[in-house]
């Protein structure tokens, strides 16, 4: 059977909340008779909106990953709750019983990512269900994912092969550090926006006197003497070389501007920074 997949793009992310508040509109104050009991108003982030900032100014930015229960392949959840009361469907769904449930509050522990959450008025561990009660009346898509403008948030239906072809082409990623082999069922695109980091920096020269930014240098980094990547400085000099692991240690910058000659010089990575403004010749 097809399994239901959500994708999400962390470069498209804007952290409107929409996705949030589209959940919150489906199920606060609302019961899906075997699927969920109403979710409470306050407390509860089925879809959380983690932040992150990286760099200092004034290269500066902030990506956001959104994180629902990601319908593990091999829930943990499931492995430490007692029997029957998670069950993931064959469509890769999971879902927790509410009334199997009841009174179980340590199953808020049980998620490595922190999806699961305490609702105290019902005494029930509650999460994200993929809106299974509308996908099952032939909804396409969880509110989430309508409800996103950006197309951050997407969602389809994947033989097992299908799935594969698209991890490997679109090179879709799992937050790894937590999923502890759950197999997480939810795939992120850009996942470098949040989890790694940048080293960025700007070109600049002196011409009678002036200092103007120097547009379309050509500019290479290295590592162990190896070419990682090039790119060009932008209209205003700038340049950003991202996707780099943190406490990476030594690079090597290389600048090549046809008119103003070619410069190195070298950076040291431990979280994102900018080397300031690097002057030619
Ligand atoms: S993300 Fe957490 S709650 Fe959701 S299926 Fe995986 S282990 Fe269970
Ligand atoms: S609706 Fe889309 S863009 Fe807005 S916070 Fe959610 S995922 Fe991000």
């Amino acid at each position: 059977m097809k399994k239901k997949i959500l994708i999400i793009d962390v470069a498209k992310c804007e952290n409107c909340n929409n996705c949030f508040l589209a959940c919150k509109d489906e199920h606060c104050g609302n019961n899906w008779p075997g699927y969920s009991r109403p979710q409470p108003l306050h407390g509860h982030r089925w879809m959380n909106i983690h932040r992150r900032e990286r760099g200092q100014f004034p290269f500066v930015d902030a990506a956001y990953l959104p994180m629902p229960c990601m319908h593990c392949e091999d829930p943990l959840c499931m492995r430490v709750s007692g029997k029957g009361i998670i069950t993931k469907r064959e469509d890769g769904i999971v879902l927790i019983d509410p009334d199997k449930a009841k009174g179980r509050r340590k199953m808020v522990n049980a998620c490595p990512y922190s999806a699961i959450w305490w609702n105290a008025e019902e005494e029930i561990p509650q999460k994200c269900t993929f809106c299974a009660h509308l996908l099952d009346q032939g909804w396409t898509k969880p509110r989430c994912v309508q409800a996103c403008p950006t197309g951050a948030l997407s969602f389809c239906e994947l033989e097992k092969e299908e799935l594969r072809e698209m991890i490997n082409s679109q090179k879709l990623e799992v937050p790894g550090k937590r999923s502890r082999g759950t197999f997480p069922g939810v795939y992120y695109r850009n996942l470098y926006r949040y989890e790694k980091c940048f080293i960025a920096g700007s070109v600049a020269a002196e011409k009678e006197g002036i200092q103007d930014c120097v547009s379309g240098a050509n500019i290479i980094l290295y590592k162990d003497q190896k070419k990682l990547q090039e790119i060009r400085s932008d209209a205003f000099g700038d340049f950003t070389f991202d996707n780099l692991s943190k406490d990476s240690g030594d690079y090597v910058i290389e600048i090549i501007h046809p008119e103003l000659g070619s410069k190195k010089i070298n950076a040291h990575l431990g979280s994102s920074y900018a080397v300031g403004n690097i002057f030619m010749p």
